[in-house]
This record gives structure tokens, C-alpha cells and sequence, in this order.
């Protein structure tokens, strides 16, 4: 199998660690990026100092032109992508009542179209190759739910059921689709809920603290490996015991 992953929204949080992860793993690596262009160009110039190949690659992962082209980018650089992991998202949390359709149609689109939209041009050349593997991250607002995020949890818990779903469909192709369910790590999007929130959630987890990426990140680098290779359509909870 070639050694090229794409991981999507890659320049920041949880994504960068995955990147940083796979390229210690001998993949080459697209690093994916909606807008931070600077902090996307200093993980590729770690990765290449370190000995490693990656390529820095702006697309809105929503937008099926973008993502068209981006898969293009990164075969062009690296060559045809043998591990997709998607990990771009974002939140725009509000009680039911008060969502406007733009922060559900946003959310919806970024976090789960970008899902079908990258794993159907990712799934072509993989079918030919007969192997490959897809790495979904999902929430474990998608499975228990969290006030205040219907349209996270949605996107998240839709995530869950399209992992089972193509699974089913790829895997006498060889090719593998999982799934993480981080909880609550400590990256921008978590940040950005303060300190009374954070304090609120760390009571709630069994291990008393935030996760870090790269705890997310080892796992993602697991179910990309060769050890994983009877694993499929699962979702792995890393989530410090929140939702137990
Ligand atoms: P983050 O620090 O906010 O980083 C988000 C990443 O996604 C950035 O690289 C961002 O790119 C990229 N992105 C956003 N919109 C994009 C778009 N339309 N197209 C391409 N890239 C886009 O988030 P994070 O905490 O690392 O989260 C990563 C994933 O883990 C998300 O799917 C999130 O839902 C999931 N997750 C996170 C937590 C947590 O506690 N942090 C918990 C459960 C699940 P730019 O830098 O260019 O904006």
C-alpha cells in the first residue's frame, strides 16, 4: 500500500497532531487548511525538516469543487491517497429554539458533507489499489447528545451512521472505514467555551482532565495501521470516561 494520507483540517488542534503523527509513521501527508495558511505551512516545514514529504493544501471541505481539486493537488504531490482521515469541523452551538437555518446548514455542511464529499473522491483510487483506510472523527456529542448542539451532535451522530455504511459497502474492496469519538480535548474550539465551561466538563471526566491531540491523534495512527487491519465500521470512544 503507498504511504499517502490526507488529513483535513490539519493546521490546527487535533488535525495537526494526526498529521504530525502519520508523518512519524512514514506517510507522506496532505495538510489540509480552510484559512490558517501560515500555521499549515509551519507543520509541512516541520515535517520536511524532520525527513519527512507533505504538502500544504487550501480547500473548503464542504464545496465539492474545492475538494475536487484538492485530491488533485495532493496526487499530483505525493501520489494517490492511501489513508483519509477527516477531521475538519466546527461548532456554532445555540439552544434549538434560537438556531438560525444558517448555523444548521453550516455545520451540517462542514462537518458531514465534507465527510461523503471526501470519501467518495478518496474511495476511487483506493478501489482500484484494493486497500485503504478512512478515519472519520466524530463527537461523543454524537452519541450522547449535548444540549445546546443539536446541530454538532447531528453532524456527528451522522458521521457514526455513514462510517457503519460505507464500511459495509468497501470492505470486500479491502478497504477499511472507522471512526474516533474524542470528548472534550483541549484545542481552539474547546478554548473558545472558557474556563467556567472547562472547569464544569473536567468534573464530569472519570480521568479529572482535558485530552490532548495527540491522544486523539495515536488512536487515528492506530486505525491507519497495519495492526488495525481486521477493524471496520467501529467508532472508538476517547473520551477520558465523559460518557460513561
Ligand atoms: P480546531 O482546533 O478548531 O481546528 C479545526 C480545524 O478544521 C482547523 O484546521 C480548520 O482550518 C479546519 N476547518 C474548519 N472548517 C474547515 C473547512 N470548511 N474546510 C477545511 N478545513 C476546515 O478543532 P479541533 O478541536 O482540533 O477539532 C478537530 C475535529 O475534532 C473536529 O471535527 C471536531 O468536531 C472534532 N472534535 C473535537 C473535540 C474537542 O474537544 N476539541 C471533541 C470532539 C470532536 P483553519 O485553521 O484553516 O480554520
Amino acid at each position: 500500500m503507498s504511504r499517502i494520507a490526507l488529513v483535513t483540517g490539519a493546521s490546527r488542534g487535533i488535525g495537526a497532531s494526526i498529521a504530525r503523527g502519520l508523518a512519524v509513521d512514514g506517510f507522506a501527508v496532505g495538510v489540509n487548511y480552510a484559512r490558517s495558511a501560515d500555521a499549515a505551512d509551519a507543520i509541512v516545514a516541520d515535517i520536511v525538516d524532520g525527513g519527512g514529504a507533505a504538502v500544504a493544501v487550501q480547500a473548503d471541505v464542504s464545496d465539492a469543487d474545492a475538494v475536487a481539486a484538492m485530491f488533485a493537488t495532493v496526487t499530483d504531490a505525493l501520489g494517490p491517497v492511501s489513508v483519509l482521515v477527516n477531521n475538519a469541523g466546527i461548532t456554532d452551538d445555540g439552544l434549538l429554539l434560537r438556531m438560525k437555518v444558517e448555523q444548521w446548514d453550516n455545520v451540517l455542511a462542514t462537518n458531514l458533507r465534507s465527510v461523503y464529499l471526501c470519501t467518495k473522491a478518496a474511495l476511487k483510487p483506493m478501489i482500484r489499489a484494493r486497500s485503504g483506510r478512512v478515519v472519520n472523527v466524530s463527537s461523543v456529542s454524537g452519541i450522547s447528545g449535548n444540549a445546546g448542539q443539536g446541530n454538532y451532535a447531528a453532524s456527528k451522530a451522522g458521521v457514526i451512521g455513514f462510517t457503519r455504511s460505507i464500511a459495509k459497502e468497501v470492505g470486500s474492496r479491502g478497504i477499511t472505514v472507522n471512526a474516533v469519538a474524542p470528548g472534550f480535548i483541549a484545542t481552539d474550539m474547546t478554548e473558545a467555551l472558557g474556563e467556567a465551561v472547562a472547569e464544569g466538563v473536567t468534573n464530569q471526566i472519570s480521568l479529572g482532565r482535558l485530552g490532548r491531540p495527540e491522544e486523539v491523534a495515536s488512536i487515528v495512527r492506530y486505525l491507519a495501521s497495519d495492526d488495525a487491519s481486521y477493524i471496520t465500521g467501529q467508532t472508538i470512544v476517547v473520551d477520558g470516561g465523559l460518557a460513561l
